[in-house]
Formats: C-alpha cells, sequence, structure tokens
C-alpha cells in the first residue's frame, strides 16, 4: 500500500462517519443482508442515487450531484474494501502528486455526507437489478480491470503460451498492494521486455529500475520488492507500435526516465513519416521524438543498467520452452526494414490496454438500452455510466472530471425534468 494514502481500513472509516454536526444520512444504504422495509413514509425532496465505483469517476459524479442536490442520498458501492479505484491500485506509488487527488474525495464522504459501502460486488453481492429498485439514479462507474490480452500471442493453440508473459493491470496493482495480487509465479529476470509505449509502460519502467530503498519508501510490501529485483534487471526492450513522435506517453513521462541513476538508454527511433504527423499536432509529436532524443544523449555511455527503445513494430509472437525466452515483432509499416525485431526475454510485460474483464457481469453493452445516449451516459431509464465504462480506456484523471461533469448534468436534467411533471416519480422514502 502507498504511504501517502490511507490504509483501507482508514480510508473507509471516513466513509462511515459523517462529518461533525452534519446530517447523518437518512437511512442505512442498501447491503446483501438489507430486506425491503414494509411502511413507506412521503416522498423526499431529492432522489436517491446509487453511484458503482468509487475510483474517480463516480466520485466526481458524487461531487457534482452532492452539489445540486444537498439533500440527495449519495450511495457508492464498490467491491474493494477501500474507495478510489486505480488512483490506489493503478497510478504509481512514487507520483505522490497524482495520488493525493484521493485526499479531496475523503471529503465527499467525511463532509459531504455521501456514503461509501465497499466490499460490494454489484453483479454479485447485489444485483443490478436490486438497486434500480431502490435507487431513482444508478449510476455505473466500474471501469476497465482487465489487461487487454496481444491476440498474436495465442494464436497457435497446440503451443500455450510459455509462461512470464505478465499484464501491466497485474503487475501495477502488485505494486499498489492490491489484496488479491500476490507474487507467486512472477519471475522478471535479467531481461524484459514491456510491450507499448503509453504511459503505463513508462511507469514499468521506472518503477523496476527504481531502487529497493526507494520502492519501500513508497510503501511497497518486502516480497513485491523481492520479486521485482531478484534478476536484477540489466536491461529492459520497450517495443512499441507507432513511430517516437506519435507514441502515445507524455513528454513529461519521458523526462523522468533521465533521473534514474546509471541507466543507459538506446533509441532506434527515426524521425516518423510526414503521414505519421497530423496538422493539429506537430509541435507535440516534435516534443514526443526530442525527449526521447535527450534522454538517449543525455544518458551516460556505460551503465550497469540498459533501456532500448524501439518504435514501429507490432507484436507477432512469443516463443521459448515452459517460460518465455525469445519475442517478435514485425514492422508496423511492411515497408520498413528491417521487417523483424526478435528479442530474447526472460519475461515480456504487456502494457497495450484494458479492457473488460471477461464473464464480467455488468457489461456495457449487454446494459444499454435501444435508446442508449452513450454521449451523455444515459444507458437506460434511470441508468447512467460514467469514466473508462463510458468511454474506454482511455484518459487521466482529470479526463474524469469532465466526463463525470457531462453526465452529471444529463442526470440533472433527467430528474428535475420527470419532477416537474410528476413530483411522485422520485421513490419513496424506505
Ligand atoms: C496502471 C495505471 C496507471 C495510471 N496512472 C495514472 C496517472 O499517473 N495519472 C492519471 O491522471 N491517470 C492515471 N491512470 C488513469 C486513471 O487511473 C483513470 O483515468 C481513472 O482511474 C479511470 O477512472 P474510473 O473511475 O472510470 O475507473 P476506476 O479508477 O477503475 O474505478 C472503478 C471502480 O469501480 C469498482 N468496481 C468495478 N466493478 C465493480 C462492481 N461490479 N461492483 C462494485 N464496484 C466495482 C472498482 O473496484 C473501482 O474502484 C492510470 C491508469 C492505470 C491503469
Amino acid at each position: 500500500m502507498v504511504n501517502e494514502t490511507a490504509t483501507p481500513a482508514e480510508a473507509a472509516a471516513p466513509a462511515e462517519a459523517a462529518a461533525p454536526g452534519a446530517a447523518q444520512p437518512a437511512e442505512a444504504p442498501l447491503s446483501a443482508a438489507s430486506t425491503p422495509p414494509a411502511a413507506a413514509p412521503a416522498a423526499p425532496a431529492a432522489p436517491r442515487v446509487a453511484i458503482v465505483g468509487a475510483g474517480p469517476a463516480g466520485c466526481y459524479t458524487a461531487q457534482f450531484l452532492r452539489k445540486r442536490w444537498p439533500d440527495a442520498s449519495i450511495v457508492i458501492y464498490d467491491r474493494h474494501d477501500a474507495p478510489y479505484g486505480l488512483i490506489r491500485y493503478g497510478v504509481a506509488p512514487d507520483h505522490l502528486g497524482t495520488k493525493a487527488i484521493a485526499k479531496q474525495f475523503d471529503r465527499l464522504f467525511a463532509r459531504d455526507r455521501v456514503q461509501f459501502v465497499g466490499a460490494t460486488d454489484i453483479g454479485t453481492t447485489i444485483t443490478l437489478e436490486q438497486l434500480q429498485a431502490e435507487f431513482d439514479v444508478v449510476v455505473l462507474a466500474t471501469g476497465l480491470w482487465a489487461d487487454r490480452v496481444i491476440d498474436s500471442f495465442q494464436t497457435d493453440a497446440s503451443a500455450p503460451v510459455p509462461s512470464g508473459v505478465y499484464g501491466s493491470g497485474r503487475l501495477t496493482r502488485l505494486i499498489n498492494g492490491h489484496p488479491a495480487e500476490s507474487t507467486e509465479g512472477l519471475h522478471i529476470g535479467r531481461r524484459t521486455v514491456i510491450v507499448g509505449n503509453g504511459n503505463v509502460a513508462a511507469d514499468l519502467v521506472r518503477l523496476m529500475l527504481t531502487s529497493a530503498e526507494v520502492l519501500a519508501s513508497h510503501g511497497v510490501t518486502a516480497d513485491v520488492i523481492a520479486a521485482l529485483t531478484a534478476g536484477p534487471l540489466e536491461h529492459i526492450d520497450v517495443v512499441g507500435r507507432s513511430p517516437a513522435g506519435v507514441a502515445k506517453f507524455d513528454v513529461a513521462m519521458i523526462k523522468e526516465l533521465a533521473k534514474l541513476p546509471d541507466v543507459r538508454f538506446t533509441s532506434d527511433s527515426a524521425e516518423p513519416p510526414a503521414s505519421a504527423v497530423t496538422p493539429d499536432a506537430p509541435t507535440l509529436d516534435q516534443a514526443k521524438a526530442a525527449a526521447i532524443r535527450d534522454l538517449v544523449d543525455g544518458s551516460p555511455a556505460t551503465a550497469s543498467r540498459t533501456v532500448a527503445f524501439h518504435f514501429g513494430f507490432t507484436p507477432d509472437r512469443v516463443s521459448g520452452g515452459e517460460r518465455v525466452e525469445r519475442v517478435t515483432f514485425r514492422a508496423t509499416d511492411p515497408t520498413a526494414l528491417p521487417a523483424t525485431l526478435e528479442l530474447a526475454a526472460d519475461s515480456v510485460c504487456t502494457a497495450v490496454g484494458f479492457t473488460e474483464t471477461a464473464g464480467a457481469l455488468l457489461r456495457r453493452d449487454a446494459i444499454a438500452s435501444p435508446t442508449a445516449d452513450l454521449e451523455h451516459g444515459r444507458l437506460a431509464d434511470g441508468l447512467y455510466c460514467v469514466g473508462w465504462f463510458r468511454r474506454g480506456p482511455v484518459g487521466t484523471i482529470p479526463a474524469n472530471r469532465a466526463d463525470a461533469r457531462t453526465v452529471a448534468d444529463a442526470i440533472i436534467a433527467d430528474v428535475e425534468a420527470a419532477l416537474h411533471t410528476s413530483p411522485q416519480l422520485i421513490k419513496e422514502t424506505r
């Protein structure tokens, strides 16, 4: 667990308590043990809102709805004991400023009378239908938690994928102390290949080359540090599909890598082809390519650890015996040379995005009604979606604030229009 956020128990604690002097929530939120009370008193003046998912999208949505409806009952459910989703279990533990965003959400629970109900998986502990029966508005803010799998690693059913291929979601959850992750079977070795050139790939490079002492100072547990440093890692290849100038990482993430001691960086990047430079982002593209150049040029000529960036290669296959030994890539541009790239590896870390968990009970497309308006987060009557669950696994935490604003506006417009015509539409207090 990272050191600047509360432990799960501490984080959950203020969620249960109202700030001194603040009104307590009128009634207990629905839980697995709840049974609907028989009598129904007078209708409340504001709707009852359930938000599923206490990540940034759910928390920002609660903030906007609380601002508009000071008296609404707002309950946030999460399957984890403690709130904050990927702020807690994704964001790198050494990114203290980003982790600290969670502190503003603490106020929701401590002061703004939003209730947090943890350890409650909607779909299993409580069904979506049960929630909809109890609340006027249900907002799904469940994110996307499964590592996207690289299909070409799995095409030959007769030759199973060798062990040693790890998704970035698993690794970052592990580093962040997720209670369901363990180091069992984790073997990074001396050489690893990171597939992907976004910010999560950059996080992995940095964290894997950070000293045990520094990791420990950020709250990373001893068993995880032991697993990460066992090799010890001597070489990392980072391979992305695009040219450097249009890679997905932010320039600041590359600049941060320059602070790692005793690392030599290399890159096989050529200038991006003209077709890859879009008219609206030529400056940014140049900045990205320049950031890589500066990183390489500023790194020492010799060092005990090396990181090689390769741009313009698409993953083709992993091979080896029981464990991975090699990863092969082909040039994304079929006319480019070399046409293939073959890298020796003790392990492979995929950082190519996120998707729905296989067999997930809450799947957006299965839930959306034929009249769904996804642009504003409307899934069905009284049912909304926000954050990564609404728009896919792209965007940083601030993007979820803008998203929450859009969806909260749609919810407010719908509820207030319904109240205007039929005040009895608001469900009676239970
Ligand atoms: C590894 C990684 C690192 C990142 N680093 C940064 C960074 O440094 N800076 C930055 O700005 N952005 C970063 N991001 C992006 C940022 O984390 C996302 O933009 C943001 O978390 C998405 O918010 P969300 O609320 O939609 O989803 P999430 O944060 O995933 O929250 C979803 C919540 O829903 C809960 N949930 C899911 N299913 C259920 C269910 N059935 N019942 C109950 N609860 C459920 C989950 O437990 C979770 O708490 C990172 C992302 C990743 C993956």
